[in-house]
């Protein structure tokens, strides 16, 4: 069991990081993965979200602790356990986030992570069904796909927010975020398109690269100041690893953190409290934490033309799995959130500070039972938070869950804008477009009219869009956890390599960043093999 490479977690991040380790057949590579294979069906059609949204095989199913700014409310925090990670679970959006996110990283210290920096990992990443341009490529692993016949609705909420005076945006991902428009996917030719089917897939056949699956990794071990060993359970016994050059933690940005906690690397008085020897006080570790909050504003549809409807009929089912199995196209083939938008609460804002998450479907909560009315749903949030929340070990158990606390509208600049976006849907939804199928409006429906009324709706309701970043922060400073090599401070041979480096979160989805972390990654990682 000795190798080049261990990597930690085959999520968004880590997968890439096995395809692109082992490429040159040149390095030992193990890539070990708590959760199963990717077998079940359901994490390869685009509509499965909803059947694996809670299932503890493929799900770490985690709850947050009660969070003051959600009113005491535990939040539910899924997280894909299985290969491809979250991104085999994931809504299949693909955003990149906004220019000025990475120019910012960059004015933060981050050498090497401004735009012009990373779109050519991004470009490199994809295949892009539209084709290649200046911000796009068609020849990477990470398929991307148009949604082919958007529902209805879909389509009145971006003319609505036409008509609202928004601009349209046909690309996300192109010159400008901003604007309304369609999504464009992770799925390829109907399927989606995990880490796990676009990267690992192709090259598990590789005799350097190792894949154990069921493995949990517990620790790591240093010799001297130096990473060298990785300790994990797999069916009932406990098994070592020896890596000679790395160890990769892609573990996601909960479980990341967790395990520099659980080998002695986080704050010394939290880990002697847990009987974890310390091997260096790095307080930051497990800070920073950041998540996009969505408030989701539902209406009742006067028209039966929502998937609430689809799911209620026997016979539209059956056209829709027909449709799924002869033509790999209909509802099943594309994700629930067919349109967005990007759009700024101000007109003097230079930048977009909200997105939306169009669905033509309704229900309490996402993956929920759908309501027994016709209904659909905006689902709002603010794109860049203030609010900072942390997260930290409960006890040296590995099989325990870290303790999440996510400090959602903390601040009053995020109560503000998450009042400002309710109203900004509100202003969306009254457009002829949108008004021509709206019976009314159910949630937070209209008695609750002042900020303080919107303010406890988005406390009592809201929900992660389920995308917590920035535990393992990258920074110039002592305090960050990684520097810009990704690399840990303070010890040798260890890097952390997924969405817990990133220093703010981006403006937009998480998993495309994800990947293109760890593309870059392993460029730098490459170089230093190659010193
Ligand atoms: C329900 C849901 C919907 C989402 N929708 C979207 C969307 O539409 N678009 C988008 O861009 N993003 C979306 N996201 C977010 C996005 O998928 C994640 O941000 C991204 O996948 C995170 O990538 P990662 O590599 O950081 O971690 P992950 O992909 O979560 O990978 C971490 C991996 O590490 C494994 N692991 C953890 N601990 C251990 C351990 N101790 N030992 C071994 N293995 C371990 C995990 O099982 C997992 O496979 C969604 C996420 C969820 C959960």
């Amino acid at each position: 069991m000795d190798f080049d490479y261990i990597i930690v977690g085959a999520g968004s991040a880590g997968c890439v990081l096995a395809n692109r380790l082992s490429a040159s057949g040149r390095h030992r590579v193990l890539l070990l993965e708590a959760g199963p294979k990717d077998r079940y069906p359901w994490l390869h059609i685009p509509i499965g979200y909803a059947k694996t949204m809670f299932h503890p095989r493929y799900n770490w199913c985690y709850d947050t602790e009660p969070d003051p700014g959600m009113n005491g409310r535990s939040i539910y925090w899924p997280r894909g356990k299985v290969l491809g990670g979250s991104s085999a679970i994931n809504g299949l959006i693909y955003v990149r986030g906004q220019r000025e996110d990475y120019d910012h990283w960059a004015t933060l210290g981050n050498r090497g992570w401004s735009w012009d920096d990373v779109l050519p990992y991004f470009i490199r990443s994809e295949r892009n069904q539209r084709g290649a341009d200046d911000f796009h490529g068609d020849r990477g692993p990470q398929g991307v796909s148009d949604v082919d016949r958007p529902n209805t609705l879909a389509r009145a909420f971006i003319a609505s927010c036409i008509e609202a005076g928004y601009p349209a945006n046909d690309d996300f991902n192109g010159a400008s975020q901003e604007g309304a428009g369609p999504y464009q996917l992770i799925t390829w030719k109907g399927r989606r398109c995990s880490s796990a089917t676009g990267y690992l897939k192709p090259a598990r056949k590789r005799r350097n690269l190792t894949v154990e699956t069921n493995a949990h990794v517990c620790r790591l071990e240093f010799s001297g100041a130096r990473a060298d060993t990785v300790v994990y359970r797999q069916h009932g016994q406990e098994k070592r690893a020896l890596a000679r050059r790395e160890i990769i933690l892609s573990a996601g940005a909960l479980q990341s953190p967790q395990l520099l906690q659980l080998s002695g690397i986080g704050d010394a008085a939290l880990l002697k409290a847990h009987g974890v020897e310390v091997l260096r006080h790095r307080p930051g570790v497990g800070q920073n934490l950041q998540d996009h909050l969505q408030v989701r504003v539902i209406h009742r549809c006067n028209q039966p033309l929502t998937t609430n409807d689809d799911m209620r009929s026997w016979w539209r089912q059956l056209r829709m799995g027909m449709q799924y199995v002869f033509q790999r196209s209909g509802p099943m083939a594309v994700g629930i959130n067919q349109a967005g938008a990007f759009l700024k609460t101000r007109v003097e804002l230079d930048r977009p500070d909200i997105q939306f998450h169009f669905a033509a479907l309704s229900a309490d909560l996402p993956g929920a039972p759908l309501h027994d009315f016709s209904g659909f749903t905006s689902s709002v949030c603010q794109l860049r938070p203030s609010s900072r929340g942390h997260l930290e070990i409960t006890s040296a158990d590995p099989f325990a869950k870290p303790a999440m606390h996510p400090g959602y509208l903390s601040t009053e600049q995020d109560q503000q804008a998450i009042v400002a976006a309710l109203r900004v849907a509100r202003r969306i939804a009254a457009q002829p477009a949108l008004a021509h199928y709206i019976v009314d409006e159910y949630k937070p429906g209209l008695s609750l009219e002042r900020d303080d009324e919107l303010l406890e709706f988005a406390r009592d309701t809201g929900v992660t869009i389920f995308h917590p970043s920035g535990t393992c922060r990258m920074g110039a400073d002592d305090d960050a956890v990684v520097d810009c090599t990704l690399k840990v401070r303070g010890v040798a041979g260890l890097r952390v390599v997924d969405c817990s480096i990133m220093p703010t979160l981006v403006s937009g989805n998480t998993h495309a960043p994800a990947v293109m972390i760890a593309e870059k990654a392993s460029d730098l990682i490459l170089a230093d093999a190659d010193d």
